[in-house]
């Protein structure tokens, strides 16, 4: 099979990352949320960062990496604190380091303009989902040529489809050409199973999921979307890269992310994972104006604006009416300043 090696090294690395995260997750208390403290979702922002970058390091040590991160926070005195409850998270994984090596795996993922071949990760998807103990995702993807090759996303609380009383935790992989696949995160041990995108051409079926956050995506619109679709199930919303996930297994039919700001662009790591996961379930990914997501522009889809994912059959309709209500260019000034105005309601 292509890209085995790829495969293998990415799919360790993210589900060892999955463990710190999860691990991290579990000591937010009421008061963290309270007091507004980010620094779980830092310590394991950093902490999956380091994990996914040094195993990307000793297996592939030319390969170029373009992830969120970076480390000057952690060499700075007054964070001493927080650098140690990371350390020991990274310990209780079975990774022994000091700061500055820590430091230097993180650095591993700044990014060079525009390398052939590279890497993009998301050490955690979905910040907001994370602190709330809800969706998150930890996204990895390889670009070879402006084309996504391999893919792993960790959803390390999605549950597996129609369990959702067992214990949660899935990852996606998907290998160009050779479809998607899921797998539990957890057991090493059990089959890849295939995932394909459903089969609805009828809008009127079909469901919808959108980010949980209205300033990452339009929701006045995407409302005004689903109506000239005849939408009859009300949007899933739900943070992170696990809504390009539940549109892979077929659970969710269409993925809209509309812009909410005229100068905003997509980042790579919040995409390049889910795309290629979608594509190779039997979907279609482009941007609001029908175009293909192009990965050639460095950290930025600068040629791109939000994002239309759909299970394939549904997409043309579907972009029918995005241009419908949003007009050409992805934004109408009256629907930007209505989804303004909303904003600092
Ligand atoms: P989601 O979980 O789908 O709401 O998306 C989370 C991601 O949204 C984060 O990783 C950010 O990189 C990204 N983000 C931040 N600001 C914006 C924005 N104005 N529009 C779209 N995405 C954004
Ligand atoms: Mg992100």
């Amino acid at each position: 099979m292509a890209w085995e090696k790829e495969l293998d090294v990415g799919l360790r690395a993210v589900r060892a990352a999955a463990q710190v995260c999860r691990s991290v997750q579990r000591s937010i208390t009421p008061e963290t949320l309270a007091k507004q403290d980010k620094s779980p979702v830092t310590i394991a922002d950093f902490a999956s960062q380091a994990i996914v970058c040094r195993a990307l390091a000793e297996s592939f040590p030319q390969d170029a990496v373009i992830a969120e991160e970076e480390a000057s926070a952690l060499l700075a005195p007054e964070n001493e604190t927080f650098v140690e409850r990371m350390l020991a998270e990274l310990r209780a994984t079975g990774v022994a380091a000091v700061r500055e090596e820590v430091a230097a795996w993180i650095d591993h993922g700044r990014h060079t303009p525009h390398p052939r071949r590279f890497w993009t990760l998301d050490p955690i998807d979905g910040t907001k989902g994370f602190l709330r103990g809800e969706q998150y995702a930890i996204s990895l993807a390889l670009i070879v040529e402006g084309r996504i090759e391999v893919a792993v996303l960790g959803c390390p609380n999605l549950p597996a489809a129609g369990a959702d009383n067992h214990p949660p935790g899935t990852v996606f992989t998907a290998v160009r050409g050779g479809g998607a696949q899921v797998r539990p995160l957890d057991d090493v041990r059990a089959p890849p199973r295939p995932v394909h995108t459903s089969p609805t051409r009828n809008p009127a079926q079909a469901r919808l999921c959108e980010s949980v956050e209205s300033g990452h995506s339009a929701h006045g619109a995407s409302a005004e979307i689903a109506a000239r679709l005849g939408l009859q199930h009300p949007p899933v919303r739900l943070d992170s890269q696990a809504k390009y996930a539940v549109v892979a297994r077929g659970e969710a039919d269409i993925y809209l992310r509309l812009p909410t700001k005229k100068d905003y662009r997509e980042k790579i790591w919040d995409h390049a994972g889910g795309v290629l996961v979608v594509e190779e379930a039997g979907g279609r990914v482009t941007d609001v104006e029908g175009r293909l997501l192009d990965f050639t522009c460095g950290a930025e889809l600068a040629r791109n604006r939000g994002v239309v994912a759909t299970n394939g059959g549904l997409h043309e309709p579907v972009l029918a009416a995005v241009a419908s209500v949003l007009g050409r260019g992805g934004t109408s000034p009256a629907r930007e300043s209505e989804e303004k105005s909303a904003l600092n309601a």
